[in-house]
């Protein structure tokens, strides 16, 4: 290995790094439960929160999941 390839595989890798994280903080973010429905704006039940992970009400969520299903046939 010369010099150039080595640094180009140090490169490489700062920048699988960079997007490895970047994507592992994305998801985080994601994970996060919202404590007002992204929709109606309802407030979640703490309870909700933590048992799934959505930035819906039971409602909303139900609503989303129907139309999830409309669209994916
Ligand atoms: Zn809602």
């Amino acid at each position: 290995m010369n010099e150039r390839d080595f640094e180009r595989a140090a490169e490489l890798t700062e920048r699988e790094r960079q997007h490895a994280l970047a994507t592992h903080q994305r998801h985080q973010a994601q994970r996060r439960s919202a404590t007002e429905c992204e929709d109606c704006g309802q407030p979640i039940p703490k309870a909700r929160q933590l048992a799934v992970v959505s930035p819906y009400c039971v409602e909303c969520q139900s609503i989303n999941e129907e139309l999830n299903r409309h669209e994916r046939r």
